[in-house]
């Protein structure tokens, strides 16, 4: 097996060099040498006697010739010695240029044009060898963010330290390509009975790569999504795959690491092709959808436990895809986030949900779901106002839902939007309380008017071995907090008993019955004497109220 032939990996082969001059201006020297030495022998020692005065001149046109001859043997090998030294320049400029475009500046790995003939080279070297080669597409969780908040010098450091450690972690016959961007793929060999080699090999690189990186005052914490993917015959003993097929299928291992949660990695399975099919229809489905107005609100009763009434209720997103039919939001939500369309999907909803809420008593409040990523966006507050007062819907009857895993995001973006939504009269919620990692301090400084318990540990209490002291325990942190709580996930009467006697909470849950579309949900208000009729047009505030109040928000 051929040698790396850099520390990043090895060059494709490089182009046949001509020598043509080379050989010519060689050939003129030799000529002369001969020459010289069959002419010569007998010559010059007779012109060394004649200047001697020790014998008679040789003919002159001979000893012309002979000095011609030395002439020219002398311009030959100085005709020689150029032409060498112009073929090692030419050379040198060649592989400078050829490691230019086969190469990565940053990192000094192979680039997305060379790297899959590098890998091939390896596959074929490797079968002959009989080992199979893995194939790892490596890419850098969350680069985007390490590159806006230390700027993009210091993401290039973090590129280059990472390609170090990579390949220090790679055995010796192994090519490292840049793919672009934070993408990094690498192949090395290893025999088909030690694939554990690959895990401990990948293993160490996630290890090391682990590990702070410092630069100038920068501490950067990385780590990395792996895939993998191996050649050989595949099961059904079709031919081996090349570079192209192997790093698309690590690609997609990769991507199924990300989905996992990131900072991990995954071998190539069959399987994980359909899901990302499936994936990819949903993305275009959700942009299709958005253009169709398929994304539409529904809404679960928010109930006063004490009393039994109706006080609110919570709008949650539904997709009637014309595909799929109606698709729950944890298919669609966290694709939306991905894919950027979370803001845009959000506004739509809660623009419609706000207009069917306009027909509902005043007294019954409405909450929504605001996604981690919406609070990263600093106009949030400011777009959710305007749809306020688009929709002439007051602040006061809006609560917004976000969920713990907020908290650890950017604790300071998240209490400056919370705070600018309070300063509008908007109540927040801390959803799903106790699933995420929000500390006592967080919890104080942040200034929520509602904590909505986790469903999971509602149900608990309906089991005897569980019992109700962790909910007892939230409850009264809520109530060291002075937050009032609602109980999420109430799905039949026992649980309910056990609630009630717990003090002054809201509930929800399928005991009061599942979401319901809008058109349901003001069937069931209309009972109950709870809907009033909006004038058409009052829906539109006037032009000055809606000036008057961005003004106010600044
Ligand atoms: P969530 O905000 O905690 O909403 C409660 C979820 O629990 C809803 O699921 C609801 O249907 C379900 N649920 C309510 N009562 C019960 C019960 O008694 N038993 C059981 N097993 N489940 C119950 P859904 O509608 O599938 O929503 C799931 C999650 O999706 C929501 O959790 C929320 O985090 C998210 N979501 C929903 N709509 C939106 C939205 O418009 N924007 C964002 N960003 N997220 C949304
Ligand atoms: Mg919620
Ligand atoms: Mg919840």
């Amino acid at each position: 097996m051929s040698k790396t032939t850099s520390r990043f990996g090895r060059s494709i082969k490089p182009t046949l060099q001509k020598a043509d001059r080379d050989i010519v201006a060689l050939g003129i020297a030799v000529a002369a040498v001969i020459l010289f030495v069959g002419t010569g022998g007998s010559l010059m020692p007779q012109i060394v006697a004649s200047w001697m005065g020790r014998g008679v001149a040789p003919d002159l046109a001979l000893t012309n010739a002979l000095f011609l001859n030395i002439a020219l043997l002398i311009f030959g090998w100085r005709r020689y010695k150029d032409l060498r030294r112009e073929v090692q320049e030419r050379k040198s400029a060649e592989a400078r240029a050829r490691d230019l475009a086969e190469r990565d500046p940053l990192s000094g790995c192979l680039n997305r044009r060379s790297g899959p003939p590098a890998i091939d080279n390896l596959i074929a070297e490797s079968q002959t060898a009989g080992a199979d080669v893995a194939v790892l597409m490596i890419d850098i969780d969350n680069f985007k963010q390490i590159n806006d908040l230390n700027g993009h010098h210091i993401g290039d450091r973090v590129l280059a330290t990472i390609a170090e450690r990579i390949e220090a972690q790679l055995p010796q016959d192994s090519v490292l390509v840049r793919i672009g961007g934070d993408e990094f793929a690498c192949a090395f060999p290893f025999q088909l009975h030690a694939r554990d080699r690959v895990d401990s090999t990948v293993d160490a690189i996630i290890r090391s790569v682990s590990n702070s990186i410092t630069h100038e005052d920068a501490t950067i914490d990385a780590t990395l999504s792996i895939g993998i993917a191996r050649s050989g015959r595949e099961a059904d003993g079709t031919t081996p795959l090349g570079a192209e097929r192997l790093l698309h299928r690590a690609d997609i291992a990769m991507y199924h690491a990300k989905k996992r949660g990131r900072n991990r990695y995954f071998w190539f399975e069959h399987q994980m092709e359909d899901e990302l099919r499936f994936r990819n229809e949903i993305e275009a489905g959700i942009r299709e959808g958005l253009k169709n107005g398929e994304f539409v609100p529904f809404y679960e009763q928010q109930i006063d436990l004490e009393s039994g009434r109706l006080v609110g209720f919570e709008m949650l997103a539904r997709w009637h895809s014309q595909t799929y039919g109606v698709v729950a939001p944890n298919i669609f939500i966290p694709v939306a986030e991905d894919i950027d369309l979370i803001g845009e999907l959000s506004e739509q909803l809660i623009r419609k949900a706000l207009k069917d809420a306009l027909q509902w008593d005043p007294a019954i409040t409405l909450s929504v779901n605001i996604s981690p990523l919406q609070l990263r966006d600093p106009w949030f507050a400011q777009k959710l106002l305007h749809l306020l007062v688009e929709s002439g819907f007051p602040p006061a009857r809006l609560e917004i839902e976000i969920t713990e895993s907020c908290l650890h995001e950017n604790i300071g973006a998240v209490r400056s939007i919370i705070s600018s939504l309070k300063n509008q009269g908007i109540r927040v919620s801390l959803d799903d309380f106790g699933t995420g990692y929000s500390s006592l301090s967080q919890l104080r400084s942040l200034p929520f008017d509602r904590l909505k318990i986790d469903r999971s540990f509602v149900t608990e209490i309906s089991k005897a071995e569980v019992g109700s002291e962790l909910l007892l325990a939230i409850i009264s942190l809520g109530r060291g907090l002075s937050l009032p709580v609602t109980a999420e996930g109430i799905e039949n009467g026992e649980v309910l008993e056990k609630l009630k006697g717990l003090g002054e909470i809201k509930g929800q849950g399928y005991l009061y019955g599942r979401p319901e579309n809008a058109a349901d949900t003001a069937a069931r208000l209309d009972k109950l004497g709870l809907l009033v009729k909006v004038p058409s047009g009052a829906i539109e505030a006037p032009v000055d109220t809606i000036s008057e109040t961005l003004r106010k928000a600044g």
